[in-house]
């Protein structure tokens, strides 16, 4: 009888034999339920052992192998495996992160339910002739029509999200049309510019096989339109391509680019947004082989794709590619393994690239390929910093940025005030006793919602009313203090009352389609000033926006987060390249306590180079990343003494195990040591070599899985932590 090995979703890193009948080779790689305690679980096959570890007389039987779909190809287990490796987590639960939870429960899904092209209909046509007033139903429509029928992928995607296009489809505007064959043409391409070109060619030269880049390229240069040629290629060669971008909900122009420029071509999204089933699909289309275009969040690096031709990764400084919880994957890095592993080469593009990635470009595993001018507009924006130490300022704005407010409202153009929401947030206090509105839970400040009236934790969720009067002193005089994007969206309207204001922030989006109204609104022109967080920084195009003013950017110029300066300078650089995109020429104000700070004057001369040269010095001396690995033991009880009382019982079992070049900090409480009515403390592990720090941990990670912990304690290990 055939024993199987299966990889369940459990906290420890071991694996399950069970008996099954009929099993083969070819069955590895597949998803089974077996059963477990008093019940199921859900895994996958990894290997058909000739003897099983316990005795067999034991074993049970499979319950279910799923054999409707492919099994995942030996590649692909090599890959969670190396997952599994380098993060110390259980195969188990790489598995189970890697799989869309349909397959994993091995349910019944087909991969053979492609998703039908769409064209405008008789009614949809008439809809059009009639139509008078202009909304994003009808542009789209046009659209369609222009392009001669393929709304495709997109348009199924957004009958799924319940937006626009899913209208289209309902009111019967839009239907089905054959697939008229000519895969893979792009339509309506531009010329590349010399620096396009020349980007190209280099990739190009280099030939087939891995070869890891780093795309440099100045905000408007172009970027996207060399990810679009270098994917043209591929599909041209029969090839799949992976495309990761940071956050599927704000990249909605990304998808409609990729679908307009490949009409034909099979472009599956993958992220957690989406629903189970459409999930399952998508990744079975890219296993089966279906899928030509595979673009997704980080969890899409996991997308088997048997034809893969090339890795392309967007802002791949971003910190949404570094999974915070569970198995703690960066994308990137995984997205580079994987490269190297399936002989591709991989493109890493950022107008401000990680330093990691810059110090890796620097000594040459990666090669730099660089566009420093901007595609279409002529200039990058004026930046100026804003003194404002003898200054009165008018909830956060300054004279300044109030002038060229006015400014841009003459002229009938839209400025955006950009929020560095780091440190910054609204939160209840009494100016007469002193009182703050803390979280009951944890450690944090509980933050002002106006639009609703509740006072909210944004770390553990509990939320409750804002009270009228002072908890403990009765003050009935209570003040919003800092200023939050309502606040200052607040104040603006009371400025400008002329003017329609517009905030841009988590919650005015919270879900993908009112992110693509606010979209839509904005770049109709429907709003004149703009107040907006961090989600205002990522790739978007705004034709009219030519001011971006800065408020609060010095909150994270001194912060305890030696990332925090990279941060801020990626941030403001990001968000200042969103003004004067079109023919308007942009300026950017950055309001500042410190007008000479380095920082602020390479931001001014729009010198990434100079900055990441002077952030790398810095870390050199300091021993920070890139020059040293890091990795972070956490551990959270209800009582913080627990939780420190485990990581120094671990820091001892590591001593017995560590090599003298490594370095085992004392164990701390977290910056924001209380979370959800845990307490939580971390230990700082560093090497000076990868392959050092590699191999405690192998060592240090046996010993602590074998360690009895208190049942209400929890931890976990984070490789290459970005929140020291
Ligand atoms: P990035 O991603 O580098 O910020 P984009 O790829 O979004 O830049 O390009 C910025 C703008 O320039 C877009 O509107 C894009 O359509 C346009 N563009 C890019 N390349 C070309 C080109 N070769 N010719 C004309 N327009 C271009
Ligand atoms: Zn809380
Ligand atoms: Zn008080």
């Amino acid at each position: 009888m055939p024993i199987i090995r299966v990889a369940l979703p459990l906290p420890i890193p071991q694996l399950f034999d069970y008996i099954a009948e009929d099993a083969v080779h070819s069955d590895i790689g597949r998803c089974v339920r077996v059963p477990f305690g008093r019940g199921e679980k859900s895994g996958l096959i990894v290997s058909l052992p000739a003897e099983a570890d316990v005795d067999r007389g034991r074993l049970k039987v499979v319950s279910h192998v799923q054999r409707e779909v492919p099994a995942l190809p030996a590649d692909w287990l090599e890959l969670v495996g190396f997952v599994a490796r380098y993060y110390h987590a259980p195969l188990g639960e790489v598995v189970a992160l890697a799989l869309p939870p349909g397959l994993r429960r091995a349910d019944g899904v087909s991969g053979e339910d492609v998703d039908p092209l769409l064209e405008l209909s008789a009614a949809g046509r008439a809809a059009l002739a009639e139509a008078r007033r202009e909304s994003r139903a009808l542009t789209l429509l046009k659209a369609t029509d222009a392009l001669g029928g393929p709304a495709r992928r997109s348009a199924v995607r957004a009958l799924e999200a319940g937006s626009a296009v899913g209208d289209l489809i309902r009111r019967g505007w839009l239907v089905p049309r054959d697939d008229g064959g000519g895969r893979h043409l792009a339509a309506g391409r531009p010329e590349l510019t010399v620096e396009q070109a020349a980007v190209i060619d280099t990739v190009v030269a280099a030939g087939t096989g891995f070869h890891a880049w780093l795309l440099h390229g100045v905000t408007g240069s172009g970027k996207t339109e060399v990810y679009l040629r270098l994917a043209e290629r591929a599909l041209a060669a029969g090839e799949q391509v992976l495309m990761l971008v940071p956050e599927i909900a704000l990249t909605p122009q990304l998808e409609n680019r990729v679908a307009q420029r490949f009409p034909a071509a099979n472009v599956v999204s993958l992220h957690s947004g989406l629903a189970e089933g459409a999930r399952s699909r998508g990744f079975v289309q890219a296993l089966s082989g279906h899928a030509d275009i595979v673009l997704g969040t980080r969890l899409s690096v996991f997308a088997p794709l048997p034809r893969l031709g090339i890795i392309l990764v967007d802002e791949e400084h971003d910190a949404s590619y570094k999974q915070q919880e569970g198995v703690r994957y960066s994308a990137r890095d995984v997205a580079v393994w994987r490269a190297r592993q399936r002989a591709v080469p991989v493109l890493l593009g950022s107008a401000t690239p990680s330093l990691e990635s810059w110090q890796h470009a620097g000594n040459g595993r990666y090669g730099l390929l660089r566009l420093t001018h901007r595609a279409v507009a002529t200039t990058l924006p004026k930046v100026r910093a804003v003194d404002i130490r003898r200054m009165k300022l008018d909830e956060g704005l300054s004279p300044a940025l109030h002038a060229a407010i006015s400014e841009r409202l003459k002229r009938r153009e839209q400025s955006l005030v950009f929020i560095n929401r780091r440190g910054y947030a609204p939160v209840l206090s009494c100016p007469a006793c002193g009182w703050v509105s803390r979280c009951p839970h944890c450690s944090a400040n509980l933050v002002v919602h106006l639009a609703d009236r509740r006072l909210r934790c944004h770390h553990c969720g509990c939320d409750g009313g804002i009270p009228h009067a002072c908890p403990s002193c009765g003050n009935q005089d209570i003040q919003p203090f800092g200023r939050g994007t309502q606040r200052i969206e607040a104040r603006l309207n009371e400025l400008f009352p002329e003017a329609r204001v517009l905030r841009v922030d988590r919650d005015a989006a919270r879900t993908r389609a009112q992110w693509e109204a606010l979209l839509d609104k904005i770049a109709a022109g429907e709003a004149d000033i703009l107040v907006g967080t961090q989600m205002m920084a990522k790739g978007h195009d705004f034709p009219k926006l030519t001011l971006v003013g800065v408020v609060g950017a010095d909150s994270s110029l001194h912060a305890a987060d030696f990332r925090a300066p990279e941060r801020l300078f990626q941030q403001l650089m990001q968000v200042g390249g969103r003004a004067g995109r079109g023919s308007l020429p942009g300026e950017v104000l950055i309001q500042t306590e410190y007008p000479g700070h380095l920082l602020y004057q390479h931001l001014g001369r729009h010198d990434f180079d100079a900055f990441a040269k002077m952030a790398l010095d810095e870390r050199r001396v300091a021993c920070f990343p890139p020059f040293t690995h890091q990795a972070m033991l956490r551990a959270d009880a209800p009582a913080l003494s627990d939780a420190v009382e485990f990581l120094q019982h671990a820091r001892r079992l590591a001593q017995s195990c560590a090599p003298e070049t490594l370095r085992l900090f004392d164990p701390v409480p977290m910056r924001m040591s209380r979370l959800a009515r845990r307490e939580r403390a971390q230990l700082l592990v560093e090497a000076d070599s990868r392959a050092g720090l590699q191999g405690f941990l192998g060592q240090w990670m046996t010993m602590l899985y074998a360690q009895r912990t208190p049942r209400e304690l929890r931890w976990q290990l984070d490789v290459d932590p970005l929140d020291v």
